[in-house]
């Protein structure tokens, strides 16, 4: 395993920024496979957004969460399925109240240890923090969307149809103005396509789209990316043109009956020109290959 990243995926209760009353955020400062965490209060509970990759880092975020909370009852909620988004979970049994939306339990029976053994291969501090993870089931699972009441304050738990998965879902904390996005949205680095055919193929550029559309058209103050700094509505807008332009770059060529290789080249020069600072730009093949496969299945655009 060489092909380790760097730095280690290790969440640090570090530079946590305050987005409003009892509202937090810890911030992943860039580093891969952390994602940001959210802890946010009411009078009588605390919601924990996300959980860090594997059971030690999860540790941090319960002790950093247990102390913020101050005797308040915990829940927690995760964005996605995703390892660092949810495979510390286990740690917060007895704990917290664990809850999720119906599409995002789905996911994680389907496909919890298929990517529990994908990511154990991606290098050795990744595989480290993976080691004794048990992929936990939610204590509760709803239909679609859960209003969550902390004291004083509810929290809204949306889930948005496939887009970066089948199972996203947003948090909206209305009284704040703040929605953390999961993996929906990230800042500084091109839009993650997990498009591991035959493996996982659920990614849907075209759907992701329609996410961005509505999500951006709610104008939301500020925006907690999966990944990456926080940010407000521009973030989500910025995304949203990206994932069309991949979209319509895509096509354009698929259309005139070029490779799908070639279109990856091209389009992959194409959008590093045009967003020379986002990071992870292995992530704009993936985009094509899942966009190629959609057009395919559109069927509506005629060729040549
Ligand atoms: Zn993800």
């Amino acid at each position: 395993m060489t092909d380790d990243i760097s730095p280690a995926p290790i969440v640090e209760i570090t530079g946590v920024r305050e987005l409003g009353h009892d509202l937090v955020v810890v911030p992943n400062r860039n580093v891969d496979l952390v994602p940001n965490i959210g802890v946010i209060g009411g009078s009588h509970s605390v919601l924990i957004v996300e959980t860090g990759l594997g059971p030690r880092n999860a540790q941090k975020v319960l002790a950093f969460a247990s102390e913020y909370a101050n005797g308040r009852r915990l829940y927690l909620t995760t964005t996605h399925f995703h390892p660092e988004h949810a495979f510390g979970a286990q740690v917060f049994a007895g704990e917290a109240t664990y809850l999720v939306n119906r599409a995002q339990a789905d996911d994680l029976t389907r496909k919890g240890e298929g990517y529990l053994a994908m990511f154990r291969q991606l290098g050795e501090s990744i595989a480290e923090e993976l080691q004794d993870v048990r992929p936990v089931a939610a204590d509760q699972t709803y239909d679609g969307s859960r209003e969550l009441d902390l004291g004083g304050r509810t929290v809204r738990l949306r889930p948005t149809g496939q887009g970066h998965t089948k199972g996203d879902q947003v948090v909206e904390v209305p009284d704040a103005g703040v929605l953390f996005t999961g993996d929906l949205a990230e800042t500084g680095q091109f839009a993650i396509f997990p498009w591991f055919p035959p493996y996982d193929t659920d990614v849907s550029g075209i759907r992701w789209i329609s996410v961005m559309e509505r999500l951006a058209a709610e104008a939301p103050q500020v925006v907690v990316p999966g990944h990456g700094d926080i940010g407000d509505a521009q973030l989500l807008a910025d995304v949203r043109d990206y994932l069309r332009e991949l979209r319509d770059e895509t096509w354009m060529r698929r259309d005139s009956q070029m490779s799908e290789d070639t279109i990856a080249q091209e389009v992959r020069a194409l959008m590093i020109d045009r967003h020379p600072q986002w990071r992870l730009p292995e992530w704009i093949e993936r985009g094509v290959s899942c966009l190629c496969a959609e057009h395919t299945a559109h069927g509506s655009r005629p060729a040549g």
